[in-house]
């Protein structure tokens, strides 16, 4: 079994995920007391979330490239950052380590496209959402996004950042998100699914929550980690 490593702590409620599902994965797949082998990097995401409003992505990356040098010194085979929005950086967090990043995007289109999905809607911080670095990505793979309009977008960068990344999971904002989920397939032509974007969405939305189709990256990205590690 290869060593997964994990830039995590983006926000941590999101990595207990990743460790989770990792674990549950191998044990899953080998049996018995099997259990993942994991090296964790967890930031403070106070620091990382400042630089990311005051748009200091060259700091933030500069700082994720030296942990992630960590990792691959602790031994990591490959290693998962555990947060759609700091993708935008990877280049930087990938220049000084010879150990390969697994892109949390191409593994969310690369389940999709086994699947037969084409045209969904993202959701994620605002970075994710109106820049290139998730969508980029995935429209390389033949996956067409749609996006939300700029007052959804705000809508959902706001219950990311003050409720989902401190753990608070809502009601209101389920039906919020399920709300605009509704609008946008409402006003576009042939969407048939929905990626969360976003490692902590998968907290407050569920597959049964809607009908159509949910791929939640986190879950994709630990499934791809699970194949490379076994
Ligand atoms: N975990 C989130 C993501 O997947 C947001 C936190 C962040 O800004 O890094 O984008």
């Amino acid at each position: 079994m290869k060593t997964i490593g994990l830039l995590g702590g983006m926000s941590w409620e999101s990595t207990l995920t990743y460790y989770k599902l990792l674990n549950l994965g191998v044990k899953q797949k080998l049996g018995g007391l099997h259990s993942a082998k994991i090296v964790l990097y967890s930031v403070d995401f106070e620091e990382i979330e400042l630089l990311q409003r005051e748009g200091r992505w060259d700091e933030a990356g500069e700082i994720l490239a030296k942990n992630v040098r960590s990792l691959e010194l602790a031994g990591a085979d490959f290693i998962l950052i555990c947060t759609n929005t700091m993708h935008k950086v990877i280049d930087i967090i990938q220049k000084n380590i010879k150990t390969p990043i697994i892109h949390i995007a191409e593994a969310t289109a690369f389940y999709m496209q086994k699947e037969g999905y084409k045209k969904a809607i993202l959701l994620g911080t605002r970075f994710s959402m109106q820049e290139n670095f998730i969508k980029g990505v995935l429209e390389k793979n033949n996956i067409q996004v749609v996006t939300p309009n700029s007052e959804e977008i705000c809508e959902i960068d706001r219950i990311i950042f003050s409720e989902l990344v401190l753990g608070k999971i809502s009601p209101q904002s389920k039906q919020i998100y399920l709300s605009i989920i509704d609008k946008i397939y409402q006003r576009e032509k042939q969407i048939d699914s929905v990626i969360l974007g976003c490692t902590e969405i998968g907290l407050l939305l569920q597959k049964e929550d809607t009908f159509l189709k949910i791929f939640d990256t986190t879950v994709l990205h630990v499934n791809k980690a699970l194949d490379l590690a076994i």
